[in-house]
């Protein structure tokens, strides 16, 4: 989509520090890290949010959630634990609306915010 900055990194026409990539789906590092692992995993098509999934769609998000499993045990985090993150709209302080899956770890966290 125009002007969309995650499709752009998707593309490769913005850069970012990707950490995995394949024909469905791109994770790369946030940019402005809340915690030592803080990896972004979004579909490489344009789908502004939870809202936005069409019937069909669920194996993507399926994917996005094993793609966060992957980085989690490349980045050494698996045993120490993560979140995942779906904000969806201004209430939850959705900022991108292009879906992604906020993967995060490396420190402890409280629950639910923090
Ligand atoms: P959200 O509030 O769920 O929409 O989160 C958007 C996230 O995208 C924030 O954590 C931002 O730091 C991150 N972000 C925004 N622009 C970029 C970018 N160009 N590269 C990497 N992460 C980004
Ligand atoms: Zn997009």
């Amino acid at each position: 989509m125009n002007g969309c900055v995650f499709c752009k990194i998707v593309a490769g026409q913005s850069p970012a520090t990707i950490l995995y990539q394949d024909e469905l789906a791109t994770a790369f590092r946030d940019i402005h890290p809340v915690a030592p692992t803080h990896v972004l995993a979004v579909p490489n098509r344009h789908i502004a949010s939870v809202n936005d999934l069409a019937p069909g769609d669920e194996p993507l998000v399926g994917h996005l959630v094993a793609i966060a499993g992957l980085v989690a045990l490349q980045e050494g985090i698996d045993q120490s634990g993560y979140r995942l993150i779906l904000n969806t709209g201004p209430d939850s302080g959705q900022m991108v609306f292009h879906l992604h899956l906020h993967i995060i770890g490396g420190r402890r966290m409280r629950f639910p915010m923090g």
